[in-house]
């Protein structure tokens, strides 16, 4: 067997955000055949920056449109693909984002489902302690945003 290759790559995403009578709603994606809840993001393109690629990767994941209000945190991670032989190291970028118009109807085929679900639930679905983490950060921006 040859030993692993390495690999590198970059993504972002961010959380959608927009608020009700309720209170915070936000969107997470299922992906894995709906077995996992998760933050939307994806591989930016080549040249492309971070905060572009997690417009555009959110909005071809959940049909929304929305924009950058605050960067929020990266987020590393480690997985292997067997049959490329292939360790990757993935860092993704997450920003804030104001939800703007369109709906979770027109996500892609990318994920199972997007769907919008209050703040606090969305926290305790996600797999990902990364994820929570950054739902975490989320929180503490918009309850600060709230108290001006
Ligand atoms: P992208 O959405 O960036 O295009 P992808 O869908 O090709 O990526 P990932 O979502 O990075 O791939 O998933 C690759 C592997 O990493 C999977 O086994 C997945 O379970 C795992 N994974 C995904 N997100 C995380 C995370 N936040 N923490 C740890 N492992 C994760």
């Amino acid at each position: 067997m040859k030993p692993a290759l390495l690999k590198k790559q970059i993504s972002a995403g961010g959380v959608v955000f927009k608020r009700d009578s309720d209170g915070i709603k936000v969107v997470l994606v299922s992906v894995k055949d709906g077995s996992v809840w998760t933050l939307p993001k994806g591989l930016l393109e080549k040249g492309e920056e971070p905060e572009v690629a997690a417009l555009r990767e959110v909005q071809e994941e959940t049909g929304l449109r929305g924009r950058i209000v605050d960067s929020l945190d990266t987020v590393s991670y480690w997985y292997f693909l067997k049959d490329e032989n292939t360790k990757y190291h993935k860092t993704v970028y997450y920003y804030l984002i104001e939800y703007m118009g369109g709906s979770t109807d027109n996500h892609d085929r990318e994920v199972d489902e997007a769907s919008w679900f209050p703040l606090d639930d969305a926290l305790k679905m996600v797999k990902y302690k990364g994820d929570r983490e950054i739902l975490e950060r989320a929180r503490e921006r918009l309850l600060r945003i709230n108290e001006k």
